[in-house]
């Protein structure tokens, strides 16, 4: 039994076994978004979106797509077209190929970077022995296939949960919850890791400890504000950071 130290990450995990109720628990699981935490992917995404916009007459601003990050492709459509063409009557066939343009549209910018960092995060998880799950809105093929490239061995095939699976997406718990069956993992055991507002709300509602990462424009009040339990600037610092998070939670008093 030693002396704990007082970090940041065991504050915000105290305010986290306060707030959930949770028993103090090793982390066994992490389950991880993609977007913005593995890839610096938003930019070309929020491209896309503004040319699908522009062709089809819809007013937007290209932040707005930033904000509804981690919501399904469909999910966007749906919403865009009752705001600007008032129409709700969107079928999934519909829904699916204006996606498939706006996937193709992403394509044509061509490859994006990886996140400075996640290797290092990815590499600390693995080595501490914490199972990795990929929880993403996308469906984008191009970005799901380059993970086993990218990132060899660090999500199975059989712990991923991509647009393809969930029915509601972000910020429902919905992808989440599914991540942690997937896993065979409970909340108190788990921490999502998120670069988006919407996307914090979802792993804060499915009663994980939430990591959010300020990778893109958003502020780091929006964060907290949509329940993150601890924000880091950028990916280098919370991977610089994660082996104190990963000792805050196992250590037993
Ligand atoms: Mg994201």
């Amino acid at each position: 039994m030693g002396k704990r130290k007082i970090t940041e990450e065991g504050l915000a995990y105290d305010r986290y076994l306060e707030r959930t109720g949770e028993d103090k628990a090793p982390i066994t699981t992490a389950l991880i978004d993609m977007d913005g935490v593995l890839y610096d992917s938003m930019k070309n995404h929020s491209k896309a979106w503004c040319r699908l916009s522009d062709e089809l007459g819809w007013k937007y601003s290209p932040e707005e797509f930033f904000l509804y990050e981690g919501m399904t492709g469909a999910a966007i459509i749906r919403l865009m077209m009752k705001r600007e063409m008032g129409r709700t009557d969107i079928s999934d066939e519909e829904a699916k190929d204006l996606y498939a343009k706006k996937a193709q549209y992403f394509m044509e910018l061509g490859e994006v970077d990886q996140i400075d960092g996640t290797f290092e995060m990815l590499t600390t998880l693995r080595s501490a022995g914490i199972k990795r799950v990929l929880v993403t809105g996308s469906g984008q093929k191009t970005l799901l296939e380059r993970i086993h490239k990218d990132y060899p061995g660090t999500f199975p095939d059989d712990l991923r949960v991509t647009a393809h699976d969930v029915k509601y997406g972000k910020p429902n718990p919905e992808p989440y919850l599914m991540g942690l069956k997937k896993a065979g993992a409970e909340p108190g055991n788990t921490i999502v890791i998120e670069n988006a507002p919407l996307g914090v709300q979802a792993g804060h509602a499915s009663g994980c400890f939430t990591v959010a990462v300020t990778t893109g424009p958003i502020p780091k009040e929006e964060m907290v504000k949509s329940g993150a339990d601890i924000v880091y600037p950028t990916m280098r610092a919370f991977a610089e950071q994660l082996p104190w998070l990963i000792g805050a939670r196992n250590y037993s008093f």
